[in-house]
Protein backbone atom coordinates (compact mmCIF):
# COMPACT_ATOMS: atom_id res chain seq x y z
CA UNK A 1 0.00 0.00 0.00
CA UNK A 2 1.26 3.72 -0.97
CA UNK A 3 1.47 5.97 2.14
CA UNK A 4 1.21 9.19 1.92
CA UNK A 5 5.12 10.18 2.33
CA UNK A 6 6.16 7.67 -0.57
CA UNK A 7 3.50 8.64 -3.14
CA UNK A 8 3.95 12.45 -2.79
CA UNK A 9 7.75 11.79 -2.97
CA UNK A 10 7.17 9.21 -6.09
CA UNK A 11 4.52 11.62 -7.76
CA UNK A 12 6.44 14.39 -7.50
CA UNK A 13 9.79 12.29 -9.00
CA UNK A 14 7.60 10.81 -11.64
CA UNK A 15 5.88 14.36 -12.85
CA UNK A 16 9.43 16.12 -13.02
CA UNK A 17 11.10 12.96 -15.17
CA UNK A 18 8.19 12.78 -17.10
CA UNK A 19 8.59 16.25 -18.17
CA UNK A 20 12.23 15.65 -18.91
CA UNK A 21 11.55 12.64 -20.47
CA UNK A 22 8.63 14.07 -22.51
CA UNK A 23 11.14 17.36 -23.57
CA UNK A 24 13.84 14.99 -24.73
CA UNK A 25 11.82 12.74 -26.93
CA UNK A 26 10.06 15.25 -28.42
CA UNK A 27 13.72 16.98 -29.31
CA UNK A 28 14.49 13.46 -30.95
CA UNK A 29 11.75 12.67 -32.40
CA UNK A 30 11.45 15.75 -34.50
CA UNK A 31 15.10 15.88 -35.00
CA UNK A 32 14.97 12.31 -36.34
CA UNK A 33 11.57 12.30 -38.51
CA UNK A 34 12.65 15.84 -40.23
CA UNK A 35 16.36 14.41 -40.69
CA UNK A 36 14.58 11.45 -42.48
CA UNK A 37 12.07 13.94 -44.79
CA UNK A 38 15.20 15.86 -45.25
CA UNK A 39 16.72 12.55 -46.89
CA UNK A 40 13.92 12.27 -49.14
CA UNK A 41 13.59 15.92 -50.14
CA UNK A 42 17.58 15.97 -51.26
CA UNK A 43 17.41 12.48 -53.17
CA UNK A 44 14.54 14.03 -54.95
CA UNK A 45 16.06 17.08 -55.71
CA UNK A 46 19.53 15.14 -56.96
CA UNK A 47 17.60 13.07 -59.41
CA UNK A 48 15.80 16.17 -60.61
CA UNK A 49 19.38 17.86 -61.16
CA UNK A 50 20.62 14.54 -62.86
CA UNK A 51 17.76 14.47 -64.95
CA UNK A 52 18.00 18.00 -66.34
CA UNK A 53 21.64 18.38 -66.73
CA UNK A 54 21.25 14.81 -68.97
CA UNK A 55 18.67 16.83 -71.00
CA UNK A 56 20.91 19.64 -71.05
CA UNK A 57 23.59 18.13 -72.85
CA UNK A 58 21.04 16.10 -75.31
CA UNK A 59 18.04 17.19 -75.22
CA UNK A 60 16.12 15.26 -77.99
CA UNK A 61 13.53 12.23 -78.21
CA UNK A 62 15.60 9.33 -77.25
CA UNK A 63 17.06 11.00 -74.16
CA UNK A 64 13.76 12.10 -72.93
CA UNK A 65 12.65 8.35 -73.64
CA UNK A 66 15.40 7.32 -71.52
CA UNK A 67 14.57 9.24 -68.28
CA UNK A 68 11.39 8.12 -68.54
CA UNK A 69 12.40 4.76 -68.66
CA UNK A 70 14.47 5.24 -65.87
CA UNK A 71 11.76 6.80 -63.41
CA UNK A 72 9.07 4.33 -64.61
CA UNK A 73 11.31 1.39 -62.39
CA UNK A 74 11.75 3.36 -59.61
CA UNK A 75 9.63 4.93 -56.58
CA UNK A 76 9.33 8.11 -58.10
CA UNK A 77 7.52 9.71 -60.88
CA UNK A 78 8.84 12.10 -63.22
CA UNK A 79 7.92 14.91 -65.88
CA UNK A 80 9.37 16.61 -68.31
CA UNK A 81 7.76 20.10 -69.71
CA UNK A 82 9.06 22.53 -72.61
CA UNK A 83 9.73 25.84 -71.47
CA UNK A 84 6.12 26.86 -70.95
CA UNK A 85 5.22 24.37 -68.90
CA UNK A 86 3.28 21.38 -71.69
CA UNK A 87 4.12 18.44 -70.59
CA UNK A 88 6.50 16.45 -72.88
CA UNK A 89 6.88 13.21 -71.03
CA UNK A 90 6.65 11.16 -68.22
CA UNK A 91 7.23 8.10 -66.56
CA UNK A 92 3.88 7.31 -64.92
CA UNK A 93 0.19 8.34 -64.87
CA UNK A 94 0.00 11.91 -64.28
CA UNK A 95 -2.30 12.64 -60.55
CA UNK A 96 -4.39 15.57 -60.22
CA UNK A 97 -2.01 16.75 -57.43
CA UNK A 98 1.06 16.35 -59.80
CA UNK A 99 -0.83 18.69 -62.60
CA UNK A 100 -1.32 21.23 -59.80
CA UNK A 101 2.20 21.23 -59.17
CA UNK A 102 3.12 21.29 -62.83
CA UNK A 103 0.73 24.32 -63.35
CA UNK A 104 1.41 26.21 -60.46
CA UNK A 105 5.15 27.09 -61.08
CA UNK A 106 6.30 30.25 -62.73
CA UNK A 107 7.70 29.78 -66.12
CA UNK A 108 8.63 33.46 -66.71
CA UNK A 109 11.03 33.28 -64.21
CA UNK A 110 14.85 33.08 -64.99
CA UNK A 111 15.59 30.69 -62.51
CA UNK A 112 18.91 28.42 -62.85
CA UNK A 113 18.96 25.89 -59.63
CA UNK A 114 16.64 22.81 -58.96
CA UNK A 115 14.77 23.39 -56.13
CA UNK A 116 11.96 21.67 -53.98
CA UNK A 117 8.60 22.37 -55.04
CA UNK A 118 5.86 20.99 -52.80
CA UNK A 119 7.47 19.67 -49.32
CA UNK A 120 4.21 19.31 -47.46
CA UNK A 121 4.26 15.32 -46.83
CA UNK A 122 1.76 15.13 -44.16
CA UNK A 123 -0.98 16.94 -46.06
CA UNK A 124 -0.51 16.39 -49.76
CA UNK A 125 0.04 12.74 -51.64
CA UNK A 126 2.91 13.93 -53.39
CA UNK A 127 6.21 15.94 -52.59
CA UNK A 128 7.67 17.72 -55.59
CA UNK A 129 11.10 18.87 -57.04
CA UNK A 130 11.58 21.07 -60.30
CA UNK A 131 15.08 21.50 -62.17
CA UNK A 132 15.09 23.84 -65.64
CA UNK A 133 16.60 22.72 -68.25
CA UNK A 134 19.12 25.50 -69.39
CA UNK A 135 20.86 25.58 -72.88
CA UNK A 136 22.72 28.14 -73.99
CA UNK A 137 21.48 30.68 -71.19
CA UNK A 138 18.27 29.72 -72.16
CA UNK A 139 15.35 27.49 -70.86
CA UNK A 140 14.00 25.20 -72.77
CA UNK A 141 12.02 23.14 -70.28
CA UNK A 142 11.72 21.91 -67.08
CA UNK A 143 12.32 18.37 -64.91
CA UNK A 144 9.73 17.64 -61.96
CA UNK A 145 10.37 14.82 -60.02
CA UNK A 146 7.85 13.54 -57.40
CA UNK A 147 7.89 10.95 -54.75
CA UNK A 148 4.22 9.43 -53.48
CA UNK A 149 4.61 10.53 -49.45
CA UNK A 150 3.14 7.21 -48.39
CA UNK A 151 6.86 6.36 -47.60
CA UNK A 152 7.55 9.13 -45.52
CA UNK A 153 4.38 8.71 -43.71
CA UNK A 154 4.94 4.80 -43.65
CA UNK A 155 8.64 6.12 -42.26
CA UNK A 156 7.49 8.48 -39.97
CA UNK A 157 4.62 6.00 -38.33
CA UNK A 158 7.37 3.18 -37.69
CA UNK A 159 9.60 6.00 -36.10
CA UNK A 160 6.48 7.10 -34.05
CA UNK A 161 5.88 3.31 -33.11
CA UNK A 162 9.27 2.59 -32.08
CA UNK A 163 8.80 5.81 -29.96
CA UNK A 164 5.86 5.12 -28.73
CA UNK A 165 7.27 1.62 -27.19
CA UNK A 166 9.68 3.07 -25.78
CA UNK A 167 8.60 6.00 -24.38
CA UNK A 168 5.81 3.14 -22.70
CA UNK A 169 9.20 1.45 -21.58
CA UNK A 170 10.68 4.38 -19.92
CA UNK A 171 7.78 5.42 -18.47
CA UNK A 172 7.25 2.02 -16.83
CA UNK A 173 11.05 1.63 -15.33
CA UNK A 174 10.84 5.26 -14.33
CA UNK A 175 7.40 4.13 -11.77
CA UNK A 176 9.22 0.90 -10.78
CA UNK A 177 12.41 2.88 -9.87
CA UNK A 178 10.36 5.77 -8.19
CA UNK A 179 8.02 3.22 -6.09
CA UNK A 180 11.58 1.78 -5.15
CA UNK A 181 13.46 4.97 -4.15
CA UNK A 182 10.57 6.37 -2.34
CA UNK A 183 9.95 3.20 -0.34
CA UNK A 184 14.00 3.27 0.73
CA UNK A 185 12.81 6.58 1.63
CA UNK A 186 9.72 6.14 3.54
CA UNK A 187 10.32 2.90 4.56
CA UNK A 188 12.44 3.82 7.49
CA UNK A 189 10.52 7.05 8.19
CA UNK A 190 7.48 4.81 8.92
CA UNK A 191 8.85 2.87 11.01
CA UNK A 192 9.99 5.45 13.27
CA UNK A 193 6.63 6.81 12.97
CA UNK A 194 4.97 3.50 14.50
CA UNK A 195 7.99 3.47 17.19
CA UNK A 196 7.09 6.84 18.14
CA UNK A 197 3.55 5.62 18.55
CA UNK A 198 4.95 3.09 20.51
CA UNK A 199 6.55 4.99 22.77
CA UNK A 200 3.32 7.42 23.13
CA UNK A 201 1.60 4.28 24.00
CA UNK A 202 4.10 3.62 27.09
CA UNK A 203 5.62 0.82 25.28
CA UNK A 204 9.08 2.19 25.81
CA UNK A 205 11.31 -1.03 24.06
CA UNK A 206 11.86 0.34 21.06
CA UNK A 207 14.49 -1.12 18.74
CA UNK A 208 14.45 0.30 15.53
CA UNK A 209 17.41 -1.78 13.29
CA UNK A 210 19.02 0.83 10.88
CA UNK A 211 22.65 0.55 9.63
CA UNK A 212 22.14 3.52 7.67
CA UNK A 213 24.71 6.32 7.76
CA UNK A 214 22.35 8.92 5.83
CA UNK A 215 20.19 11.67 8.31
CA UNK A 216 17.66 9.23 8.31
CA UNK A 217 19.70 6.55 10.18
CA UNK A 218 20.89 9.46 12.85
CA UNK A 219 17.48 10.28 13.20
CA UNK A 220 16.27 6.45 14.29
CA UNK A 221 19.30 6.45 16.63
CA UNK A 222 18.00 9.65 18.48
CA UNK A 223 14.68 7.81 18.94
CA UNK A 224 15.92 4.43 20.19
CA UNK A 225 18.20 6.82 22.54
CA UNK A 226 15.23 9.18 23.32
CA UNK A 227 13.35 5.53 24.44
CA UNK A 228 15.74 4.29 26.35
CA UNK A 229 15.97 7.17 28.26
CA UNK A 230 12.42 7.50 28.95
CA UNK A 231 12.63 3.73 30.07
CA UNK A 232 15.44 4.59 32.44
CA UNK A 233 13.37 7.72 33.39
CA UNK A 234 10.29 5.75 34.11
CA UNK A 235 12.25 3.28 36.22
CA UNK A 236 13.69 5.19 38.15
CA UNK A 237 10.69 7.46 38.68
CA UNK A 238 8.61 4.23 39.72
CA UNK A 239 11.97 3.11 42.59
CA UNK A 240 11.85 6.66 43.73
CA UNK A 241 8.41 6.24 44.21
CA UNK A 242 8.46 3.29 45.79
CA UNK A 243 11.26 4.36 48.01
CA UNK A 244 9.68 7.95 48.79
CA UNK A 245 6.66 5.89 50.09
CA UNK A 246 8.74 3.65 51.93
CA UNK A 247 10.44 6.72 53.66
CA UNK A 248 7.18 8.17 54.30
CA UNK A 249 5.73 4.99 56.04
CA UNK A 250 8.49 4.25 58.49
CA UNK A 251 8.03 7.75 60.72
CA UNK A 252 4.56 7.18 60.33
CA UNK A 253 4.51 3.78 61.87
CA UNK A 254 6.36 5.09 64.37
CA UNK A 255 4.59 8.19 65.04
CA UNK A 256 1.31 5.72 65.01
CA UNK A 257 2.76 2.68 67.10
CA UNK A 258 3.97 5.31 70.18
CA UNK A 259 0.83 7.46 70.07
CA UNK A 260 -1.33 4.33 70.56
CA UNK A 261 1.00 3.55 73.63
CA UNK A 262 0.32 6.61 74.91
CA UNK A 263 -2.90 6.74 75.21
CA UNK A 264 -2.81 2.75 76.98
CA UNK A 265 -3.44 3.03 80.94
CA UNK A 266 -0.51 1.60 82.10
CA UNK A 267 2.20 4.00 81.08
CA UNK A 268 4.09 5.57 83.34
CA UNK A 269 4.50 9.71 82.87
CA UNK A 270 8.42 9.03 82.34
CA UNK A 271 7.45 6.93 79.68
CA UNK A 272 4.70 9.21 78.07
CA UNK A 273 7.37 11.74 77.70
CA UNK A 274 10.50 9.11 76.11
CA UNK A 275 7.67 8.53 73.56
CA UNK A 276 6.26 12.00 73.14
CA UNK A 277 10.19 13.04 72.37
CA UNK A 278 10.24 10.07 69.43
CA UNK A 279 7.15 11.48 68.17
CA UNK A 280 8.32 14.60 68.25
CA UNK A 281 12.02 13.24 66.50
CA UNK A 282 9.63 11.59 63.97
CA UNK A 283 7.96 14.44 63.05
CA UNK A 284 10.79 16.74 62.49
CA UNK A 285 12.41 13.65 59.94
CA UNK A 286 8.91 14.00 58.10
CA UNK A 287 9.28 17.37 57.47
CA UNK A 288 12.91 17.78 56.52
CA UNK A 289 12.17 14.80 54.26
CA UNK A 290 9.48 16.53 52.54
CA UNK A 291 11.20 19.77 52.42
CA UNK A 292 13.83 18.16 50.34
CA UNK A 293 11.45 16.48 48.25
CA UNK A 294 9.51 19.82 47.93
CA UNK A 295 13.51 20.82 46.75
CA UNK A 296 14.10 18.33 44.61
CA UNK A 297 10.82 19.18 42.72
CA UNK A 298 11.22 22.82 42.24
CA UNK A 299 14.61 21.78 40.58
CA UNK A 300 13.43 18.87 38.31
CA UNK A 301 10.91 21.70 36.93
CA UNK A 302 13.48 24.13 36.56
CA UNK A 303 11.52 26.63 38.72
CA UNK A 304 14.74 26.44 40.49
CA UNK A 305 16.32 29.71 40.59
CA UNK A 306 19.76 30.96 41.77
CA UNK A 307 20.58 34.90 43.48
CA UNK A 308 24.21 35.13 42.48
CA UNK A 309 25.89 38.08 44.50
CA UNK A 310 29.66 38.47 45.47
CA UNK A 311 30.41 36.78 48.19
CA UNK A 312 33.46 36.38 50.51
CA UNK A 313 33.61 32.47 50.92
CA UNK A 314 35.91 33.12 54.37
CA UNK A 315 32.80 35.14 56.07
CA UNK A 316 30.17 32.83 55.18
CA UNK A 317 32.11 29.99 55.83
CA UNK A 318 32.72 31.08 59.24
CA UNK A 319 29.42 32.33 59.71
CA UNK A 320 28.41 28.38 58.85
CA UNK A 321 31.09 27.29 61.45
CA UNK A 322 29.60 29.55 64.29
CA UNK A 323 26.19 27.48 63.83
CA UNK A 324 27.64 24.10 63.55
CA UNK A 325 30.53 23.44 66.01
CA UNK A 326 28.83 23.02 69.20
CA UNK A 327 27.46 20.07 66.97
CA UNK A 328 31.14 19.13 66.44
CA UNK A 329 32.12 19.82 70.30
CA UNK A 330 29.33 17.66 71.46
CA UNK A 331 30.53 14.51 69.52
CA UNK A 332 34.09 15.54 70.07
CA UNK A 333 35.43 16.29 66.32
CA UNK A 334 37.62 18.83 66.00
CA UNK A 335 36.39 21.33 62.95
CA UNK A 336 39.23 23.37 61.48
CA UNK A 337 39.02 25.83 58.70
CA UNK A 338 41.65 26.94 56.20
CA UNK A 339 40.38 30.02 54.24
CA UNK A 340 42.07 32.61 52.78
CA UNK A 341 40.86 36.15 53.74
CA UNK A 342 40.42 37.45 49.34
CA UNK A 343 38.75 34.60 48.22
CA UNK A 344 34.87 35.81 46.58
CA UNK A 345 32.72 33.88 44.28
CA UNK A 346 29.71 34.87 42.82
CA UNK A 347 27.18 32.60 44.33
CA UNK A 348 24.18 31.92 45.47
CA UNK A 349 24.93 32.57 49.40
CA UNK A 350 22.02 30.93 50.89
CA UNK A 351 22.06 27.59 48.32
CA UNK A 352 25.83 27.79 48.80
CA UNK A 353 25.77 27.44 52.85
CA UNK A 354 23.19 24.68 51.82
CA UNK A 355 25.37 22.50 50.56
CA UNK A 356 28.37 23.25 52.66
CA UNK A 357 26.13 22.55 55.54
CA UNK A 358 25.03 18.61 53.59
CA UNK A 359 28.48 18.01 53.33
CA UNK A 360 29.80 19.11 56.94
CA UNK A 361 26.99 17.41 58.53
CA UNK A 362 27.61 14.15 56.71
CA UNK A 363 31.09 14.30 58.12
CA UNK A 364 30.35 14.79 61.06
CA UNK A 365 27.52 12.22 61.57
CA UNK A 366 30.21 9.62 59.75
CA UNK A 367 33.25 10.42 61.74
CA UNK A 368 34.15 8.96 65.25
CA UNK A 369 34.92 11.09 68.54
CA UNK A 370 38.41 12.47 68.26
CA UNK A 371 38.72 12.73 64.35
CA UNK A 372 39.13 15.87 62.41
CA UNK A 373 37.13 17.57 59.67
CA UNK A 374 38.83 19.92 57.84
CA UNK A 375 37.79 22.28 55.28
CA UNK A 376 40.07 24.15 52.90
CA UNK A 377 39.16 27.03 50.47
CA UNK A 378 41.89 27.50 47.52
CA UNK A 379 41.92 29.38 43.90
CA UNK A 380 43.06 28.47 40.87
CA UNK A 381 43.38 31.01 37.92
CA UNK A 382 39.75 31.55 37.91
CA UNK A 383 38.32 28.69 39.90
CA UNK A 384 37.66 28.15 43.55
CA UNK A 385 38.05 25.30 44.47
CA UNK A 386 36.19 23.59 48.52
CA UNK A 387 37.46 21.08 49.64
CA UNK A 388 35.93 19.11 52.79
CA UNK A 389 38.37 16.22 54.60
CA UNK A 390 37.09 13.67 57.17
CA UNK A 391 38.78 10.78 59.10
CA UNK A 392 35.69 8.79 59.43
CA UNK A 393 34.17 5.71 58.43
CA UNK A 394 34.46 6.62 54.22
CA UNK A 395 32.45 4.94 51.29
CA UNK A 396 32.51 1.78 50.49
CA UNK A 397 33.58 1.53 46.94
CA UNK A 398 30.51 -0.28 45.33
CA UNK A 399 28.67 2.58 46.99
CA UNK A 400 30.19 5.53 45.21
CA UNK A 401 28.74 6.00 42.05
CA UNK A 402 25.07 5.86 43.41
CA UNK A 403 26.31 8.66 46.13
CA UNK A 404 24.43 11.29 44.54
CA UNK A 405 21.50 9.41 43.50
CA UNK A 406 18.24 10.29 45.06
CA UNK A 407 17.47 8.75 48.34
CA UNK A 408 20.53 6.16 47.99
CA UNK A 409 21.96 5.63 51.53
CA UNK A 410 25.18 3.50 52.40
CA UNK A 411 24.14 1.90 55.16
CA UNK A 412 19.87 2.33 55.20
CA UNK A 413 19.38 1.45 58.74
CA UNK A 414 22.27 3.32 60.71
CA UNK A 415 21.67 6.40 57.98
CA UNK A 416 18.29 6.63 59.60
CA UNK A 417 19.05 6.90 62.99
CA UNK A 418 21.38 9.69 62.45
CA UNK A 419 18.34 11.42 60.86
CA UNK A 420 19.58 11.15 57.03
CA UNK A 421 16.93 10.46 54.20
CA UNK A 422 19.75 10.27 51.26
CA UNK A 423 18.65 13.73 49.77
CA UNK A 424 21.32 16.02 51.15
CA UNK A 425 24.20 15.12 48.39
CA UNK A 426 20.97 15.09 45.81
CA UNK A 427 20.25 18.68 46.38
CA UNK A 428 24.39 19.76 46.85
CA UNK A 429 24.92 18.30 43.45
CA UNK A 430 22.07 19.95 41.55
CA UNK A 431 22.80 23.06 43.12
CA UNK A 432 26.57 23.44 42.39
CA UNK A 433 25.53 22.24 38.58
CA UNK A 434 23.08 25.14 38.46
CA UNK A 435 26.31 26.77 39.14
CA UNK A 436 27.96 25.94 36.63
CA UNK A 437 30.00 23.77 38.78
CA UNK A 438 31.54 20.37 39.74
CA UNK A 439 31.05 17.98 42.96
CA UNK A 440 33.28 15.16 43.33
CA UNK A 441 33.39 12.76 46.62
CA UNK A 442 36.48 10.12 47.07
CA UNK A 443 36.30 8.00 49.70
CA UNK A 444 38.62 5.28 51.82
CA UNK A 445 36.29 2.77 54.06
CA UNK A 446 37.98 3.33 57.44
CA UNK A 447 40.43 6.34 56.26
CA UNK A 448 37.47 8.84 55.70
CA UNK A 449 36.15 10.96 52.48
CA UNK A 450 37.36 13.72 50.71
CA UNK A 451 34.31 16.25 48.77
CA UNK A 452 35.64 18.65 46.05
CA UNK A 453 33.55 21.38 44.76
CA UNK A 454 34.61 23.07 42.12
CA UNK A 455 33.18 26.53 40.73
CA UNK A 456 34.45 29.08 38.71
CA UNK A 457 34.72 32.31 40.46
CA UNK A 458 32.23 34.16 37.80
CA UNK A 459 31.61 38.08 37.83
CA UNK A 460 28.48 40.48 37.66
CA UNK A 461 28.40 39.47 34.26
CA UNK A 462 26.85 36.57 34.34
P1 LIG B 1 21.86 11.49 54.04
O1 LIG B 1 20.88 12.60 54.19
O2 LIG B 1 21.28 10.15 54.32
O3 LIG B 1 23.16 11.73 54.69
P2 LIG B 1 23.26 12.07 51.60
O4 LIG B 1 22.72 12.18 50.22
O5 LIG B 1 23.80 13.29 52.23
O6 LIG B 1 22.12 11.41 52.46
O7 LIG B 1 24.38 10.98 51.59
C1 LIG B 1 24.14 9.72 51.03
C2 LIG B 1 24.93 8.63 51.71
O8 LIG B 1 26.31 8.87 51.52
C3 LIG B 1 24.75 8.59 53.21
O9 LIG B 1 23.77 7.65 53.52
C4 LIG B 1 26.10 8.18 53.72
O10 LIG B 1 26.12 6.76 53.95
C5 LIG B 1 27.06 8.49 52.64
N1 LIG B 1 27.96 9.59 52.98
C6 LIG B 1 27.84 10.89 52.64
N2 LIG B 1 28.86 11.63 53.11
C7 LIG B 1 29.65 10.77 53.82
C8 LIG B 1 30.87 10.93 54.57
N3 LIG B 1 31.47 12.11 54.68
N4 LIG B 1 31.41 9.80 55.12
C9 LIG B 1 30.82 8.62 54.98
N5 LIG B 1 29.68 8.40 54.29
C10 LIG B 1 29.10 9.47 53.73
Amino acid sequence: MLTKLSFKIGFLFFIFILIIESLLFFVLYTNIANGRIEDVLDDLLARANTHSEVLEMNFNESTLEHVGIMESASDFVVVVTDEEGKVINHSDTIQQEMRQVVEAIDYNSNQTEGRIVEDRWDDKQYIAAESPVNIGGEQRGHVFMFADTGNVKKNVNQLSNQFIVIALLTVGLTIITIFILSRFITHPVIKMKEATEQLSLGENQVELHTNRKDELGELAESITKLANELDQLKTARNEFLASISHELRTPLTYIKGYADIINRQDITESEVKEYTAIIREESEHLSILIRNLFELAKMDRNRFTIHREEVSLRKLIYSIANRIKPAFSEKNIAFSINCPENIVAFVDPERFEQVLVNILDNAKKHSSEGSNVQLEVSQMGEEVIVTTTDEGEGIPEKDLPYIFDRLYRVEKSRSRESGGSGLGLTIAKEIIETHGGQIEITSEPGEGTIVVIRLLRGGNNE
